[in-house]
């Protein structure tokens, strides 16, 4: 269970396939009950952790204020398994994906390149988002230090959709300025 303080830690543990959980809309003192009921271990980086009510059952306390070295400390402190079930799970919806057997399915969800290039797609069941082996998974493990031997990485439609609006900035402003509410809006998630 993450508070507020932890949230891109969290988005780290369901990238290497962890159950991870936060809620924005709740109070601490009702994210701690939450987390001691389900047996969640509770992160923060908040130092009066002790002082809170109901006390927590099992909790840690992170120093770092980087979100990487706060995964690689949980990583070391929990030898956490970064490799078995990586990419494995929806970042936004904390569920497992479901591998496509059908490759087909994808092919009205996804952009036609994308299509064409990739061989394998998974789908969210909650929210239904695309996965496939993208271009950035390379520097997303480089980042918090996971060890990742394919050329490719996990990208989501919505992601290379983003990119492409980057490419259409370089190539016609014209197409940016219609396009700029859009872009504006996507860039401003984190
Ligand atoms: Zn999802």
């Amino acid at each position: 269970m993450m508070d507020h303080m932890v949230i891109r830690l969290g988005k780290y543990l369901r990238i290497i396939g962890y159950d991870a959980e936060w809620d924005m809309g709740v109070r601490t003192h009702d994210l701690i009950q939450r987390a001691n009921a389900t047996g969640r271990i509770f992160v923060t980086r908040n130092t009066h952790l002790a002082e809170q009510y109901p006390p927590v059952r099992d909790g840690i306390i992170l120093s770092e204020t980087d979100p990487a070295l706060q995964f690689r400390t949980l990583v070391e402190k929990f030898g956490l398994d970064t490799q078995t079930d990586l990419f494995s799970r929806c970042i936004q919806c904390n569920v497992i994906l479901d591998a496509l057997a059908d490759k087909s399915v994808a092919e009205a969800l996804v952009h036609p390149n994308v299509y064409r290039r990739q061989k394998h797609f998974f789908r969210c069941p909650h929210c239904g988002t695309i996965f496939w082996h993208g271009s950035h998974v390379a520097n997303t493990c480089r980042k918090l230090g996971i060890k990742h031997d394919e050329e490719a990485d996990w990208q989501s439609d919505h992601e290379a959709m983003v990119e492409q609006l980057r490419l259409y900035q370089i190539k016609d402003k014209r197409i940016l300025a219609a396009m700029g509410r859009i872009q504006r809006h996507r860039s401003e998630k984190p």
